[in-house]
């Protein structure tokens, strides 16, 4: 069911942030009542820093680096927090 928020809330947020915002903290108080860990990705859409839902595009910004290997830079428009994950190609 929080699944299924998140999920909801990320499409929602292209047209209504605010209550894309609204639903994804209720998906967040689900998860953290019974004790549902998020899935990696789940957690693409959640900002570390402000714990906001994070939407390439509508309020995040995601850059590419060029070296090896190869990061991507998830930048938070609300916060400012940058999430980095390495991507792991053969
Ligand atoms: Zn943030």
């Amino acid at each position: 069911m929080a699944k299924l928020l998140t999920e909801s809330s990320v499409s929602l947020s292209h047209s209504n942030l605010q209550l894309a915002k609204e639903q994804a903290a209720l998906a967040r108080r689900i998860m953290l009542r019974f004790n549902i860990r998020f899935g990696p990705s789940l957690r693409r859409f959640t900002c570390r820093g402000c714990k906001s839902l994070l939407v390439p595009g509508v309020n995040a910004r995601v850059r590419l680096g060029h070296g090896r290997p190869t990061i991507i830079r998830v930048t938070c428009l609300d916060c400012g927090h940058v999430t980095r994950r390495v991507v792991n190609q053969p």
